[in-house]
């Protein structure tokens, strides 16, 4: 990356009243058949020109494609009944319904390649494509079946490895894992977690990163941040690893949670995605707000690695604000580049 603090987001953005109901997760799709993917393409390319519009460097397709970040993936494997469904604590926090694994888990074809190769063909700019991680993608199933969740994650990540080669090939420039249940499960990232995103990585020469955040931005979530006190070091337990693994960049969460900043120094070395806008907030974050974020995070990372970013996806937040937002982080950014430069 030439540029000097590139912008990203998490990943989604709010989807177009006309394609999906607004200010929902999980909302159903407003067109059918044809209109349905002619409708996705073009909200596709709405998002990316809000990105553009917004000066934000590395763009993504702001999940216009998909209904949820994990289960539309899930929707296309195999093994996986979506009749047959469970109700189950998904990261120890909220009840949902889901889908039962009943046999091996195997993809039936690419999910995301070809809305990724419609997004290559509009942009030269570097694109990022997220994926959902495997042991997020086991904390959203019932396992009837392997009955092991390390065993259902190796297996989800063979399979996302596969799609990301295919992603890389269809020429993306970072393929982005998302594991909010990084933050949850310690011992389970430690014994096998990170092993699983390696496997899912593994051969791959783009550029890969792993997001791990506290969550949209949705009442389950805000009530449980409610719970973890005053110092958030949920982070503390997973970076040692996490830096010794082989991915490029770790995507987190900052701007107005409990983190203290001083455990970036664990991940010294690693580019990091800097989450400088609040996600569950509708307030749109001054340009100034989010620089003295930034200028926090560079006590601990090193100027070259940091890449300002949202805390999470801006699914569930109105467009007006996700694109308020957007503008903050560009902002915000310009004010440090200029700062380092002089
Ligand atoms: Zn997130």
């Amino acid at each position: 990356m030439k540029v000097l603090l590139p912008t990203s987001t998490a990943g989604s953005l709010p989807k177009p009243s006309w394609l999906a109901e607004s200010e929902t997760l999980w909302s159903p799709w407003k067109l059918q058949e044809q209109t349905l993917v002619d409708g996705k393409k073009d909200a596709l390319c709405l998002a990316l020109h809000q990105q553009q519009l917004a000066g934000i460097d590395i763009v993504s397709d702001g999940e216009q494609t998909r209904q949820h970040f994990v289960t539309t993936f899930i929707e296309h494997l195999n093994g996986v009944d979506f009749e047959n469904r469970k109700i189950v604590k998904i990261r120890d926090r909220y009840d949902a319904s889901v889908p039962t694994v009943i046999g091996p888990v195997s993809r039936q074809k690419s999910v995301f390649v070809e809305d990724a190769k419609f997004l290559r063909q509009q942009t030269d700019q570097p694109i990022k494509w997220a994926l959902p991680g495997p042991m997020t993608m086991i904390d959203t199933l019932y396992d009837d079946h392997y009955k092991s969740r390390k065993e259902l994650a190796w297996q989800f990540a063979i399979i996302l490895n596969q799609e990301a080669k295919e992603l890389e090939a269809a020429g993306v420039d970072i393929i982005q894992f998302d594991e909010p249940a990084f933050n949850v499960f310690f011992d389970e990232v430690n014994e096998w977690g990170i092993a699983c995103l390696e496997r899912a990585i593994e051969g791959l020469k783009c550029e890969t990163a792993v997001h791990i955040c506290y969550g949209y931005g949705i009442k389950a979530n805000t009530d449980w941040k409610k719970t973890l006190g005053n110092e958030w070091r949920q982070y503390e337990a997973v970076f040692p690893k996490l830096k010794a693994s082989n991915i490029d960049i770790i995507s987190l969460e900052c701007h107005n949670s409990h983190v203290p900043m001083e455990l970036l120094a664990l991940i010294r070395g690693k580019k990091v995605m800097v989450g400088a806008i609040d996600v569950a907030s509708n307030v749109i974050e001054t340009p100034q707000e989010v620089a003295n974020t930034l200028r926090e995070a560079l006590k601990y990372v090193d100027a070259d690695k940091l890449y300002p970013c949202t805390n999470c996806g801006m699914a569930p937040l109105s467009r007006e604000v996700a694109l308020g937002k957007l503008n903050a982080l560009s902002a915000g950014a310009a004010i440090i580049r200029q700062e380092l430069i002089a």
